[in-house]
């Protein structure tokens, strides 16, 4: 369990200040669009990782709190 950058791939704009904020988990293609790391944020990087979401100009990100067995909470 833990945090994970969920992108909305249709509004972005390929802006790439997520990856200057986060470049220990995001890359950018040749595109300029991100590439997230697999598996969680580190604990260290979620503050880094909150301010990529509140800086994408187009608001194509947001944290999710990630469940190993999603179908385990019943
Ligand atoms: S900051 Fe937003 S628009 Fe820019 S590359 Fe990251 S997700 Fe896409």
């Amino acid at each position: 369990m833990g945090d994970v950058l969920r992108i909305d791939r249709i509004r972005c704009d390929g802006y790439g200040m997520c990856a200057e904020l986060l470049p220990e988990h995001i890359a950018l293609d040749d595109w300029g669009y991100p590439i997230f790391r697999s598996g969680p944020i580190p604990h260290r990087l979620v503050p880094l990782a909150r301010r990529a979401v509140e800086v994408c100009p187009v608001l194509a990100l947001s944290l999710v709190r990630e469940r190993a067995h999603p179908s385990s909470d019943h």
